[in-house]
């Protein structure tokens, strides 16, 4: 869906212009909006991409990571980058409350607001929304965005492949996921075709885990994961004890979820870490179990069908316990 279609043309002249994206990015937020980022900066436009944190290290090859600007570190310079903005894009996130400290400021803008994102039940922020929930990533939607919205069929240079396909790949798990479908294969054809290095992506996000992360998995196989078969579920709780006895940072958990999803017969998957500040937890599912309408209803939180997220602030044990009380609940779901 385009609302705002009389806006696009505005992109025809120089303009100044703010790439913003949820709290702690991960590859289809980093993609998408580096992606975004290349594409206008090299049709003249005047873009900085600000972010609310610090993203996973396994990303920190991506073209133009160097440019981008941390809100935490320099307020005041980003601060004036939003005033100044014409344009302010909203990437993979439809809820203002995911770019965490930057949700007041993007509100107060002056700049129109563009959103691209594929959540479901997006939020009323943005004058421009290219919205579609059937769509495997972002990344996905700035690439037709480019291409169909704004009709720059070659608009597609190399950077901007490598970095439209790190999102979609990261958001497909790697192409395996329900989403990917053979229009999601098609765009990727064309990214290949356009310069993307399948083999190295794949290399630098895939293999490029320390030693201490491969024994920080091992550990949590070992010590963290619990399996409820009763419920087809299984779930990893880490306390902030095997937080720091890994010396763990952002991005070190990822992924870790779908391990609980890999063991057979299991339907739902859950990954609890306290973060200190909150509780942070992840679900993954298979079929129709509805893993957004968990989060949303329990854990103040969201996503999508067969991914979401949320946050508590009750301690780690409370919060485990209550996801387990939930599940007589979608019990038909589950079993
Ligand atoms: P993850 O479990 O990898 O953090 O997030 C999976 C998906 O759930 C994300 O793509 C995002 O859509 C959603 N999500 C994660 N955390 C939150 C949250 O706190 N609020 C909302 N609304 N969605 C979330
Ligand atoms: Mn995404």
């Amino acid at each position: 869906m385009l609302r705002g279609k009389e806006f696009i043309e505005e992109l025809s002249k120089p303009k100044k212009i703010v790439i913003t994206t949820h709290h702690k990015p991960d590859g289809d937020a980093l993609g998408s909006s580096l992606g975004l980022y290349h594409w206008l900066s090299g049709k003249g436009h005047q873009v900085q991409v600000i972010l609310s944190s610090d993203f996973p290290s396994f990303l920190d090859w991506m073209p133009g990571f160097d440019d981008l600007m941390y809100y935490p570190n320099q307020p005041e310079v980003a601060q004036q980058h939003f005033d100044q903005a014409d344009i302010i894009f909203c990437l993979d996130y439809s809820a203002l409350s995911r770019a965490h400290a930057l949700a007041p400021v993007i509100q107060h803008a002056k700049a129109t607001k563009w959103m691209i994102d594929h959540h479901l039940e997006p939020e009323e922020f943005a004058e421009v929304m290219y919205w579609d929930s059937n769509a495997a990533a972002t990344a996905q939607l700035v690439y037709t965005f480019i291409t169909e919205v704004c009709a720059d069929v070659n608009g597609i240079t190399q950077t901007v492949a490598s970095c439209l396909y790190t999102g979609i790949m990261t958001d497909t798990g790697s192409f395996r996921f329900k989403s990917t479908t053979a229009a999601v294969h098609q765009i990727i054809a064309k990214l290949i075709e356009a310069g993307a290095k399948n083999w190295e992506i794949h290399e630098n996000i895939y293999n490029s885990s320390t030693e201490n992360r491969l024994k920080f998995l091992g550990y949590c196989l070992l010590n963290c994961l619990e399996v409820i078969p009763e419920y087809n579920t299984a779930l990893f709780s880490l306390t902030r004890d095997d937080l720091e006895k890994f010396n763990i940072t952002t991005g070190d958990t990822e992924g870790l979820v779908n391990y609980a999803l890999s063991i057979k017969g299991i339907r739902l998957a859950g990954l609890f870490v306290d973060r200190t500040e909150l509780i942070k937890l992840s679900l993954r599912s298979i079929g129709d179990i509805p893993c957004n309408e968990i989060c949303k209803k329990h854990f103040n939180g969201g996503g999508h069908l067969n991914a979401a997220g949320g946050n508590s602030t009750d301690d780690l044990q409370t919060v485990v316990s209550r996801f387990k009380a939930i599940l007589p609940e979608y019990q038909s779901y589950l079993t």
